[in-house]
Formats: structure tokens, sequence, C-alpha cells
């Protein structure tokens, strides 16, 4: 089978939740191999131990299958994969690349600080050694031996980046327990899933200087990388807890839909002319790398949530329902019933332009939701005066003469218009009551849509309900 042009990955560490800068790193490199027709892979970089948990782990895997980004093939595991870090290591001290090093930790410590004392970067003693030097019984730790010269690579987003190969240290690639550090495992698995193109955080930018003298001395192609700026606060500072929610899921529980929170973040430090809603198929075709702004992206709560209105307007009625429904039973938590829920459904036209995100749609659909008798706040006393009540019992009567095709909001409207005239009172003395007996003060649009989409049996229900309590 022939490989295809383009891989790429998310490599996330397992020691927290899907942050959202991983999120935006994960989306990247999905749009990038969805529009050239390549792979996206997914692996978690579980090598520290004592940092990786297997609830990160997991709920890196949900966030990413809520966020809906798919990864191809298995979930690697890079501590699976030490045997294949350990012989490229081996391959590297063979081609004299690599070297056994025994200094103590000490005494490499106290010759680090010393290079770096005089302005350089470490180099041991022990990379002119060699086999004939070697103590019998000592530990040693297998050490790359960075060669003369220059390290050039040519970032998709940062430009040409030279790095002076006397600023690197000779980096321990095997420790003393034989144990692959982080810097090989990367490239190796990297070269190992025939990754293209490593799309990521510019916290790692000096990471691809060292990680490209590796895979020259691996003689291995070097993919092309892309070092994307992190994500900073709504005030241009570095993202933390202060700023709020950081992890995917917390996004999903303020309401935010997948698809919006996806064209958000693609737009979130990447730009295409003045075009700021994609579906996902407009995302897929347009993404590409030279799009990345070279600056940090800042937070946007307001255009965050205004991208979600968008995608929300865009949904599905069914699939807006469906995600909808732990928010509208949150709402409601003492009886949320199918009927009300098919209310719901039906009026998802209206809900739709009128909520940024599921929380808000779930509040704006409470009027239809709530279950009898509606609670009256304390304002309805007024407004439910005996005189209003009056006419309220003489309005149930004429809109219970409608007939069931009547029941739409142009005919609704007359007849309240109608109402008012033959009373000789304005639309308010009628509107006010109608509308707290039917909603109980609960955010709703025009009354004629109330009573459309309350249906006549609720809303002559609801009436009865508040004649009756008096
Ligand atoms: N595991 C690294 C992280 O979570 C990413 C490494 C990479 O993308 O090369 O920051």
């Amino acid at each position: 089978m022939s490989r295809p042009a383009v891989v790429t990955r998310f490599a996330p560490s397992p020691t927290g939740f899907l942050h959202i800068g991983g999120a935006r790193t994960a989306l990247f490199n999905y749009l990038y191999a969805k529009k050239h027709g390549g792979q996206f892979k997914l692996r978690i970089e579980d090598t520290d131990k004592a940092r990786s948990t297997p609830e990160a782990t997991q709920a890196i895997l949900d966030g990413l299958d809520w966020m809906g980004l798919p990864h191809d093939g298995d979930v690697v595991y890079q501590s699976q994969n030490a045997p294949a870090h350990i012989e490229a290591a081996m391959s590297m001290v063979e081609t004299g690349r690599a070297y056994r090093c025994y200094l103590s930790p000490e005494d490499q410590e106290a010759q680090r600080a010393a290079a770096r004392e005089a302005g350089h970067a470490f180099r041991s003693p022990w990379r002119e050694l060699g086999p004939a030097d070697y103590p019998d019984s000592a530990d040693y730790v297998i050490r790359f031996k960075v060669p003369e010269g220059e390290t050039v690579i040519t970032d998709a987003v940062q430009g040409k980046i030279t790095w002076n190969n006397k600023e690197f240290d000779d980096l321990v690639l095997l420790r003393a327990d034989g144990s692959p550090v982080y810097m090989l495992a990367v490239v190796v698995d990297d070269h190992n899933m025939d990754v293209t193109h490593v799309i990521r955080g510019d916290d790692h930018l000096i990471n691809s200087g060292r990680q490209t003298l590796i895979y020259r001395a691996l003689g291995w192609d070097v993919p092309q990388f892309a070092h994307v700026p992190l994500i900073h606060g709504p005030d241009g500072k570095k993202l933390s807890k202060r700023h709020g929610a950081l992890g995917a899921e917390a996004y999903r529980d303020d309401g935010y839909i997948p698809s919006g929170l996806r064209n958000y973040l693609m737009k979130l430090g990447w730009s295409h002319g003045d075009q700021e809603i994609f579906t996902d198929a407009q995302a897929a075709e347009a993404f590409d790398l030279p799009g990345i702004v070279k600056s940090a992206a800042r937070l946007d709560f307001e255009k965050m949530a205004y991208v979600n209105g968008k995608h929300i307007e865009m949904s599905d009625n069914a699939d807006l329902l469906a995600r909808a429904q732990p928010f509208l039973r949150a709402e409601t938590p003492d009886g949320y019933t199918s009927e009300a829920e098919a209310r719901v459904l039906a009026a998802m036209e209206d809900l739709k332009p009128r909520a940024k995100t599921l929380k808000e749609l779930a509040q704006q659909a409470f009027y239809l939701t709530r279950p009898r008798p509606v609670p009256m706040p304390a304002k309805a006393k007024k407004i439910l005066s005996e005189e209003a009540l009056n006419r309220l019992s003489e309005l149930q009567i004429s809109l219970e003469a409608l007939q069931d095709t009547q029941w739409q909001s142009e005919p609704l409207q007359a007849c309240l218009t109608d109402f008012a005239a033959r009373h000789g009172v304005g639309f308010g003395k009628i509107g006010q009551p109608l509308r707290m007996a039917l909603t109980g003060g609960a955010p709703s649009p025009d009354l004629s849509v109330v009573l459309t989409r309350l249906g006549k049996a609720e809303t002559l229900a609801r009436i009865g309900d508040v004649l009756s309590a008096t």
C-alpha cells in the first residue's frame, strides 16, 4: 500500500484534560491531513510515568471525540515503543553518532554548569573515548554526539531558523537504566508513524533543532515543521486558570457545540480574508499552513459565543435537540416531559437565533418546558389583578372557540387584537397578564408565537391554572 503524502499527528502528554491550546493543535493537524486526503494520527506521550495518568489519557480521548476530531488507525502509546527507541540509540552508537558516557550525575552537573559559565554547550569528555577506555563495571548513559556546524529548518510558520550546533548540549538518549528520553522517542515514533508534517505549539521550536540533529544522525527524512504561536488570554498574558475555562469539557458544559468551537479555534491564530464562519467542508478546503499568524492569538469569549451561535443556527434541528437534552433537563429538573421535548423541537427555528450556546437555548425554551402549574413570580400578583383575571377568563373562551386550524400565529394575533378592541383596552392590558399566565416570566418571543408553540391544549390549561389558583 502506498503511503499517504500527508501524515500528521497529535501527540499530547497525558497529564491533564484536553487543553484549549491542545484542541487547536489537534484541529490544525486534523484539517491539514483532511485537506490533503492524508491521515491524522494520535500518539499519547506517556513516557513520563510519574506525570501520566490513565484518567488524563481518557480525558484527552473523550475531549477529541467530543470535538469531532477522529484519528486514523490505532492510538499509539509512546511507552510501548521503548524497544524501537533503544534500537535507534544503539544504531547511532554503532555509527559513531552517539557514545557511552560514564560521568557520574554529579560530575555531569558540575561540567554542564562550567560549560554554561563559559558560554558554550556541554560536551562530555567521553565523546572522544572508545571501548578500550570503558571501565568494567560502572553506570553509563548513551549520549548524542552533537556534530560541528549549523542546523537549519524552514518552519512553515516561523520561516528559516538557524542554530549554531554549539548551542546544543550532547543530550542523553538512553538513561543509565536503559530507558529512552523523550527527545529521542518523539523522533523515532514520528518516523515509524510515517509522519510528514509536525504541527505543534511554538514552545517546541527549540526541540525541532535537537530533533533535526537526531533525524540526520539516523539518516532519516526530517518532517516539515510548523510551530504555531500559543494562545493567550484576552489580556494578552499567557493562558492560565485565571482566564477561565481551559479544558474542552468546560466548553461542552457551558453549552458550546463542537462545530462552533472547531470554527472558533480554527480562526484563532489562522486568517483567511474576512471569512469568519466555515462549514466543516469549507474548513477542510480552506485550511493551510501559510495562513497561520506569527503572533500569539488572544482568546475572545464574545467572538467564541458569536461563532457558536452561528453554528447553532446552521445545525439540524433534531441534532441540536439531542445535544441540548442535558441542558433542557437541567433547566427543568422537575419534569421535562416528552410533550415538552416535542414543543422544543417544533419551536427550534424560533429558538436558534435567540441562543449563542445550548445553555441559552434551554433558557429560551424554558417557557415551553416548564411543568404545570407554572410557578408565578412575586411580581405576578400585580399583573394578575382581579380585573386582569376577569379578562383572562373571557379571553380563554375566545381562544377556546378558535378552530385547531386557526391555532397559528396570524389568526391568533388577530384574535388577541380583536379581543382588546372589543374590550376597549390597549393590547398591553391583555398581553401582559396573558404572557405572565403562560410563561411565569420566563424569556419568551412574541405572544402569538408563544401561543402557537405551546399549542391550544397547553395554553388553555395554563390559563386555567392561573384562574383556578385565585
Ligand atoms: N507531548 C508534547 C506536549 O504535549 C508534544 C510533543 C510534540 O508535539 O512533538 O506538549
